[in-house]
């Protein structure tokens, strides 16, 4: 049976550490961390995931900005508020929340962020550093789930690590993290074949495939550590991961429920993100 691993456990401590070291940080500079949020339009998932970060800046002492503009704000707009943002001196962190509308360039707004404050990770100088594993900011999904699987004690060297999914704010990205620890990395996607047989090698399997309970029990080694990025919301309104947790539980060796898994680890890691960047500011 497969030990469960408490994202909201592992995310807590994470921010007990974080909140330690941005009282450090104020007392020693007088500066506070300031994360700056923007959405556009109104998504159910985004306006929860940015009430969140709300939620997290106020528990970490963190001065935080938010800006709910319409869904049918012009591109121009939104640039300028970026573009005022990036000169704002109590601003370390800005976050456009994504998806945007279909009439917003996504990688135009994301290039507009200048790459100090860009906490996501998401512009190419940051996605850069993270191929050449001189990191200034690690991308927040995939940083999460690397303090997951180290919460198993399990090692990466050596490993055979299967990532299933190659976007460019989980799958890539969670690849060069394995990499750098020295795992062996298979990155999977929609055109793999056999994919039954890659996942089953590993011993690290990491599913970022945005369809419910696509990993069943035939894909997972026995004793696997499995992490699950998935988070599907079914008809019924319930959300499910991408992983098929009642099958796979009885064959891995560590698993990651959803909810309650990576998701409280992504905007933990955010918050570690904007505290780097304040404290970049002061060095
Ligand atoms: P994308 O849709 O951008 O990428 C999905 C990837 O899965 C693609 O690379 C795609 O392959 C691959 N894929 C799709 N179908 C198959 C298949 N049948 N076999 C093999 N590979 C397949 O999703 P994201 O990476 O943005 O997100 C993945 C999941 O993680 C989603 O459920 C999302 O909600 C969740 N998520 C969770 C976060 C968290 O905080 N926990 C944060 C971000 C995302 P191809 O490239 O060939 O199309």
């Amino acid at each position: 049976m497969a030990v469960r691993i408490d994202g909201k456990a592992v995310s807590a401590a994470v921010r007990a550490r974080i909140k330690a070291e941005t009282e450090e940080f104020i007392r020693a500079t007088g500066v506070t961390p300031g994360l700056a949020v923007i959405l556009v339009g109104s998504d159910p998932a985004s306006q929860v995931y940015v009430k969140n970060k709300k939620k997290a800046c106020e528990e970490l002492g963190f001065y935080s900005e938010s800006y709910d503009l319409p869904a049918e704000t012009a591109e121009g707009e939104l640039l300028a508020l970026v573009e005022k943002l990036n000169g704002d001196s109590r601003i370390h962190g800005i976050l456009v929340q994504l998806p945007l509308p279909a009439h917003i360039d996504e990688k135009k707004v994301i290039r507009a962020i200048v790459p100090q404050k860009d906490v996501d990770a998401f512009h190419a100088e940051n996605v850069g550093h993270i191929m050449i594993g001189d990191y200034r900011f690690l991308p927040c999904t995939p940083a999460g789930v690397m303090e997951l699987i180290h919460s198993t004690g399990v090692k990466v060297e050596g490993k055979e690590c299967v990532v299933v999914g190659r976007s460019n704010i989980v799958g890539k990205p969670m690849a060069m993290l394995l990499l750098h620890e020295n795992g062996t990395v298979t990155v999977c996607h929609s055109r793999t074949a056999n994919l039954k047989e890659v996942c089953r090698r590993a011993d690290i399997l990491v599913a970022a495939v945005g369809r419910p309970r696509f990993v069943t029990a035939d894909m997972v080694k026995p004793g696997a550590v499995v992490i699950d990025v998935g988070i599907n919301r079914l008809e019924d309104k319930k959300l499910c991961g991408d992983v098929d947790y009642d099958a796979v539980e009885p064959v891995a060796g560590y698993l990651t429920p959803v909810p309650g898994g990576v998701g409280p680890m992504t905007i933990t890691m955010l918050m570690k993100n904007t505290l780097a960047a304040a404290k970049a500011t002061v060095e």
